[in-house]
């Protein structure tokens, strides 16, 4: 007897597709009742290279066609562009200088690729990818798809992730969260289901290789640590091997197959082939037919793995910093996650293996481990799945800056998103009618050493003497890790807001090197910040002593007692521009400790003035 096939398809309001948009590769998944499914494309590929050409006809092209003509037209095809994504042409001459194709640089802080004649962002480039990856997800499922969630590095800062948002927004996606990808891993093995454990990430894709150290903790995921290399990966094999071929074509062929560019594109190919069998068979061949030559060489197994012993070494070098930095012992890791096509390589895991000393999980396929935990997060916000929560953490403090100079921190690093923090501030000047509020990013006390997300201005706020407004700062950073800042006058209720969406990124070594810069210049800037500090105040007092001065009450004040304030405010104003806070501390109470009198007398001036005031009543 034939079964039916049961139709499951129209019992849902909506399809959520979890979609893993690599550096390299890019998949898309949705929750089908059994569980996370991959989405094939008509050809059933479930891989869509993250390579985008313009055509002929100047549409934007994604995936394998753009692969073809990355081979025909390289001067037309970009690869690699999340290496850029949310990034300024400052953050990244470095990066630059590895890539082929070339940047317009008609302006020092949006990127702009050159695609034959027309320009396009970073954040467009990924666009034409995902466009790709819902097209394929539309025609496999047969429903229209609006709404995703992506998955991005734990490393990567506000700037990327909204970059990447921007991108889906481009594609006609609604990003509903951006999940971390070691997150999303552990998610696709069902590790949240463990009630605690410590789980560690090992992700060596094409380009890139990351590790991670999360702990679960009552089902919530936290990123203890990350670190990785952002230039390592199967690329750095495949450029191994493609070395050895060209010079064996130069031997046998007599030709310099490295100045043909095509050439040197097929024999790549050629190369990568022999690579990813090599994972399964002891030794595989590496073939080329070119131009009517033909090349072939056998590799095995043992010269392979001397070959790319550096490379895994480098790997396991980050692994160690980052046990490091989570303070962990590899026997504390309870789960390891295989994550990247890299990982198929037996010698990448028995490495692994015996570092972590626990068998890492490869059930499976470790270039779909990520697209597949997306779509488990798809299903926990359509409501398939048991709800739970997932944190994240800022990689960097984030603050306002007040008088001085300084830095007022509002979220600390480290702290797990959603956060939000409220604080009060007030005015300086008196009747001040608006307040600069500059939002900013880093460890450091003084505003000049961190960096500049938004200002914006809060105005029209009731005038006041200083000191008495209240303007309350409230930071907000959601899920995706997007910043939302919000200054109100409490007495008014008036209030600004701004979604910081800053045009500039900062590279993994960026967020890294300023936080051991403010390690290393602790001691520097807590002095720094004391002075500064010290300076407001006496700003402060030498401006409500010369105030009091206009006032009737300085007359009562006997000469002796004129002179003493004189010359405090001379002494504090001989020492304001040094470098000892103590000393200017110091001159502040003695010129406080002079204009006792006065203040006393204004004081009594004003209660007079009040019972008088009563006494008319
Ligand atoms: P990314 O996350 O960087 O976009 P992937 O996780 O898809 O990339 O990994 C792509 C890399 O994995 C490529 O360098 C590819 O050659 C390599 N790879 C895929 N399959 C294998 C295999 N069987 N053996 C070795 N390497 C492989
Ligand atoms: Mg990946």
């Amino acid at each position: 007897m034939g079964t039916l096939q049961i139709d499951f398809g129209e019992d849902r309001k909506s399809k959520i597709v979890g979609i893993d948009l690599g550096t390299t590769n890019s998949l898309i998944a949705y929750m089908d009742l059994t569980g996370p499914r991959i989405i094939e494309d008509s050809e059933g590929r479930k891989i869509v290279p993250s390579i985008v050409s313009l055509s002929e006809d100047g549409k934007l092209v994604a995936g394998e066609p753009a692969r073809e003509l990355l081979l025909t037209h390289p001067e037309r095809t970009v690869y690699s562009v999340k290496r850029l994504m949310g990034r300024g042409v400052g953050d990244v001459q470095e990066e630059l200088k590895l890539f082929p194709f070339r940047i317009a640089s008609d302006s020092e802080s949006v990127i702009k690729l050159n695609l034959g004649d027309r320009t396009f962002t970073p954040p467009e480039i990924s666009a034409a990818v995902l466009r790709q990856l819902k097209n394929n997800a539309e025609a496999a499922l047969g429903t229209p798809v609006s709404e995703a969630v992506i998955t991005v590095p734990a490393y990567f800062n506000d700037a990327q992730r909204q970059a990447t948002k921007d991108a889906g927004r481009l594609a006609g996606l609604e990003v509903l969260r951006l999940v971390n990808e070691p997150t999303a891993a552990s998610l696709a093995y069902g590790l949240d289901k463990r009630q605690d454990g410590i789980i560690a990430v090992y992700d060596f894709g094409g380009g890139t290789f990351d590790i991670s150290i999360l702990r679960l903790h009552d089902g919530i995921f936290e990123v203890l640590a990350t670190n990785g290399d952002t230039h390592l990966g199967g690329d750095d094999i495949d450029n191994l091997l493609l070395r050895i071929a060209l010079e064996d074509v130069e031997t046998e062929w007599g030709q310099d197959l490295s100045q043909d560019s095509e050439g040197v594109q097929r024999m790549r190919r050629a190369v990568i082939r022999a690579k990813e069998e090599l994972s399964f068979v002891p030794e595989a061949t590496v073939e080329l037919s070119y131009k009517g030559k033909t090349y072939q060489r056998s590799i095995d197994r043992t010269l392979f793995d001397r070959l790319i012993a550096p490379i895994i070494e480098r790997t396991l070098a980050s692994c160690r910093s980052c046990l490091a930095d989570a303070k962990l012992t590899p026997e504390q890791i309870n789960e390891v996650v295989m994550v990247g096509g890299s990982t198929r390589i037996p010698r990448v895991r028995t490495a692994v293996e015996r570092l972590f000393k626990a068998k890492p999980h490869t059930e499976l396929n470790p270039d779909e481990v990520v697209a597949l935990g997306a779509a488990v997060q798809a299903g926990i916000l359509a409501g398939d799945v048991e709800n739970k929560l997932l944190l994240d953490v800022t990689p960097l403090s984030l603050g306002i800056e007040i008088m001085g100079g300084v830095v007022s921190k509002l979220i600390h690093r480290n702290s797990t998103i959603p956060a939000s923090a409220t604080e009060t501030f007030t005015t300086a000047v008196e009747g001040q009618r608006n307040v600069l509020i500059h939002v900013l990013q880093g460890e450091r006390e003084l505003v000049k050493d961190c960096r500049s997300l938004a200002r914006f201005d809060l105005k029209d706020i009731q005038p006041l003497p200083a000191g008495m407004a209240r303007i309350e700062v409230r930071f907000l950073i959601d899920a995706n890790g997007i910043l939302n800042v919000t200054a109100r006058d409490a007495r008014t209720g008036k209030e600004q807001t701004v979604e910081v969406k800053p045009s500039y990124g900062l590279t993994e070594e960026q967020v890294e090197a300023m936080i051991q810069e403010s390690f290393d210049k602790a001691e520097e800037d807590m002095r720094e910040r004391q002075v500064r500090e010290a300076r407001v105040e006496a700003d402060n007092i030498l401006a409500a002593t010369e105030k009091a001065q206009k006032n009737e009450a300085w007359e009562a004040l006997s000469d002796n007692e004129r002179r003493a304030i004189e010359s405090a405010k001379r002494e504090l104003r001989a020492v304001y521009h040094g470098n000892d806070h103590r000393l200017i501390n110091e001159k502040i109470d003695a010129l406080n400790h002079a204009t006792q009198t006065l203040a006393e007398n204004m004081m009594n001036t004003a209660v007079r003035g009040a019972l008088r005031g009563t006494k008319i009543d």
